[in-house]
């Protein structure tokens, strides 16, 4: 166990153009909102330490505690479709590199810690109710299985922070295999400067992807590899109902984590055109869209790398076309896999496709709940009587009920037993996610009367997404009408 963090930094060891070197800003009157215990112990960190004054002082910015290198890393990206030279971590340090417990390199990050070079017009800062989210939706998709950064913990700075109206600032300490971005790649891309963009690749495959170095031809496979665990992600995403609201090409990490939890949500009722992000107008990153907006943003991951893909322009491009075209298959091939292992089927049929999306089709012409219905599918697969459930999602139950003769008839054919099958429903099929309406209550007691409780219990909900917990039962219901949360805001 280590008393303080036990730094081992890399990137701030790459050319000085790769970052900015910046302290953070200390805060007003630092306190603990919340540390992650089980995240620690992986850390190999001393709670205690955590949160004792000194802890809550680094965890606030205030005290650079021994080994740190702070810096603000450079990064660049496409914005909603609109190339951004320059955009970098403008509220947020890396404060250093850490080896977990397993021998995982993760970096060390403070969101919300002031100004940095790159913070343009911001003022540096994150409020409250942006970090509890972050906090809760990233630790909940931990705990769902999904590749994410973690929260290590929360603290109030005892500053206020002026948004639409003043709100409490907090920073949030984020925990990451690594902050390179598509984005990285395309700040130097978009400089030209080919020496910066090989060093990058080379520390990516480095730290991410360490056997693409015995490759014949390394970038290729980096691509090929960050492709492979893009399709991997979004189609987890889709398959627990989660919209990322965000998909520029600054928020898409290079490691195949979830980055950068802003106007995020889960969906309630399923409809794959569903947009909660008061920034996203159009609908660019609706619920459905995603595994297209993942292909478009590495094939601007692919034009950066264009420089180290081959020495003619012409074969570097068609090796990139060629990588790119294995994002659909992949995809769909993860997506389908999930699908069925979330309908309760341990085997692969022809026909097995048409009865998943079916039953989305019906989600979405019967506004019924994602979630639960196929929560609920986990008990009427193990009752032949057990259907009221999911049938009452429905709008029109009927609908469901022809559906699930079809469904009775496969799962017949299915070496599972009822048993077997039961067990495996429920380790994929949540009963507990980050609802928003949720959320909101959480934040508000936070913000307003300034009640943590909401927030702890939540969170220790959220960390056993899979299991029963009948004492709370309410937590798995989608909201009222009343309830019913509209937007979402970007966390700034
Ligand atoms: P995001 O929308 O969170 O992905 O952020 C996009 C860019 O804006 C990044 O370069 C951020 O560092 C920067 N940014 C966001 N909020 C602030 C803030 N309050 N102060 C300074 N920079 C910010
Ligand atoms: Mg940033
Ligand atoms: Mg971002």
């Amino acid at each position: 166990m280590d008393v303080t963090f036990s730094f081992n930094n890399t990137y701030s060891r790459l050319p000085d153009r790769f970052f900015a070197r910046v302290d953070p800003t200390p805060v007003s009157n630092p306190s603990l909102i919340a540390v992650n215990h089980e995240l620690a112990e992986l850390l190999q960190l001393d709670l205690q330490w955590l949160s004792s004054r000194e802890g809550v002082d680094v965890l606030a910015g205030n005290r650079v505690p021994d080994g740190a290198e702070p810096i603000a890393a450079a990064y660049a990206g496409h914005q909603f479709g609109h190339p951004v030279p320059q955009l970098g971590d403008g509220r947020a340090v890396l404060i250093g590199e850490t080896v977990d417990r397993n021998g995982v390199r993760r970096d060390i990050q403070l969101k919300g810690s002031g100004r940095t070079p790159f913070s343009r017009g911001g003022d540096g800062r994150a409020a409250l109710g942006p970090v509890i989210r972050e906090y809760l939706v990233s630790e909940a998709m931990a705990a769902l299985g999904i590749p994410t950064t973690r929260a290590l913990a929360a603290v109030a700075t005892g500053d206020r922070v002026v948004r639409e109206r003043s709100l409490p600032g907090a920073v949030l300490t984020r925990v990451a295999s690594s902050h390179i971005r598509v984005g990285t790649f395309q700040y130097f891309a978009f400089r030209r400067d080919v020496d910066g963009l090989r060093t990058l690749a080379d520390y990516v495959i480095a730290r991410h992807y360490p056997s693409a170095a015995e490759a014949e031809t390394p970038y290729r496979v980096l691509l090929d590899a960050v492709v492979a665990r893009q399709a991997d992600l979004v189609a987890k995403w889709l398959l627990v109902g989660f919209i990322h609201g965000v998909m520029n090409t600054d928020n898409m990490s290079i490691s195949g984590e979830t980055i950068d939890y802003g106007p995020c949500a889960f969906l309630d009722a399923y409809d794959p055109a569903t947009v909660f992000s008061a920034i996203d107008q159009l609908g660019r990153y609706a619920y459905g869209n995603q595994p297209r907006v993942a292909q478009w943003n590495l094939t601007r991951l692919a034009e950066a790398l264009v420089p180290l893909l081959a020495e003619d322009t012409e074969v570097a491009i068609a090796a990139a076309q060629e990588v790119l075209a294995a994002f659909a298959p992949r995809f769909e091939a993860a997506f389908h896999a999930g699908l069925r292992r979330k309908l309760g089927l341990s085997s692969e049929r022809d026909g097995d496709v048409a009865l998943g999306q079916d039953l989305l089709d019906l989600m979405r012409d019967n506004q019924a709940d994602y979630t639960l219905t196929l929560r609920h599918l986990g008990t009427a697969a193990s009752d032949p009587t057990g259907d009221e459930g999911v049938r009452n999602l429905f709008v029109d139950p009927t609908a469901y009920d022809r559906w699930s003769q079809r469904w009775r008839g496969r799962l017949a054919e299915d070496p599972h037993t009822v048993g077997e099958r039961r067990v495996a429903m429920d380790l994929v099929n949540p009963k507990f996610i980050p609802r928003n309406h949720q959320i909101e209550a959480v934040i508000e007691a936070a913000v307003e009367r300034g009640d943590l409780s909401p927030f702890a219990e939540l969170r220790s909900v959220l960390s056993s997404p899979y299991d029963e917990q009948p004492q709370f039962e309410g937590y798995a219901a989608p909201p009222s009408e009343q309830q019913r949360v509209l937007q979402t805001f970007c966390g700034t």
